[in-house]
């Protein structure tokens, strides 16, 4: 039988990479989106006509503020009535509020840390029953390499990425008898929406030197590493934070 992924975030640069993958190794992808998002049906038609009509794209997407505890249980009920319970849920949808701690407000602290690990709560809450009674599950949370070694600017989203990390252990342990496993992907520097706001001169001065092989990662080198967590033989992995940056921080 199909298996249903959930990906949040499914529109973003690294989350579509993912939808694409997975439907393509033949699962229902089912995509969530911020209330509003203006680009929902155009999404729909690249990745049907990327897909070929083949594999397991299924075309649904769902809003959902993965800050908002309420919208993910809402949205999980959604996919569970209409697509099917939820097999691997991939915890993608993330901000950036970047300043110098000192600069940097309530508002912007508690929204990064509620988009990025409150999130992670919010939706992994509404699955992790049905995988376990199913005795088969996948959550992969996709952190970042500032998690892993500080960012200047980012005291809020290391906070929130290193936090993922923390809970991804905590849950591998107590959910690893009942075949469902739980890891941490670290990107680096990858080519999306969220990184184009860097300013050009910025990214060749700071950011590319930092970077041995050279470049930004691409979305679906990010995507690879989670279709191989998902799969069966990914069955003795959990609790492992992957790094894939290019060499760029080694733990
Ligand atoms: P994008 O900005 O392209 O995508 C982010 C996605 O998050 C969007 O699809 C957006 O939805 C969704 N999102 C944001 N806020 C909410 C919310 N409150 N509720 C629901 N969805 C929300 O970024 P990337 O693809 O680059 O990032 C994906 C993940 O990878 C993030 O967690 C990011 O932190 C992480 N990451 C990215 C790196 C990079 O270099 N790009 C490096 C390391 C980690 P919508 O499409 O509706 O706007």
């Amino acid at each position: 039988m199909q298996k249903v992924a959930l990906v949040t975030g499914g529109m973003g640069g690294i989350g579509q990479a993912v939808c694409g993958q997975l439907a393509m190794l033949g699962f229902k992808v089912v995509a969530t989106h911020t209330p509003g998002n203006a680009k929902v049906s155009a999404w729909q038609d690249f990745m049907r006509e990327k897909m070929g009509g083949g594999a397991g794209f299924t075309g649904f997407a769902i809003p959902c503020d993965v800050a908002d505890y309420d919208s993910c249980r809402a949205c999980v009920e959604t996919v569970e009535r209409e697509v099917g319970p939820v097999d691997v849920l991939v915890n993608n949808a993330g901000i950036t509020r970047d300043m110098t701690f000192r600069r940097m407000t309530r508002a912007d602290w508690d929204a990064v840390i509620d988009t990025n690990l409150g999130s992670v709560f919010n939706m992994t809450r509404q699955v992790i029953d049905g995988m376990v009674e199913r005795k088969w599950g996948r959550v992969i949370n996709v952190s970042s390499v500032n998690a892993q070694k500080g960012a200047f600017g980012q005291t809020n989203y290391a906070a929130a990425k290193a936090g993922m990390h923390g809970f991804t252990k905590a849950l591998a342990l107590e959910v690893a008898r009942y075949g469902v496993t739980v890891n941490t992907v670290s990107p680096g520097y990858i080519e999306t929406p969220m990184t184009s706001v860097i300013p050009t001169e910025i990214m060749t001065s700071k950011v590319l030197p930092q970077i041995p092989v050279g470049r930004l990662g691409s979305p679906d080198e990010i995507a690879a590493l989670v279709a191989y967590l998902v799969s069966d033989a990914a069955a003795y992995m959990t609790g492992a934070d992957l790094s894939i940056n290019g060499g760029m921080h080694m733990s």
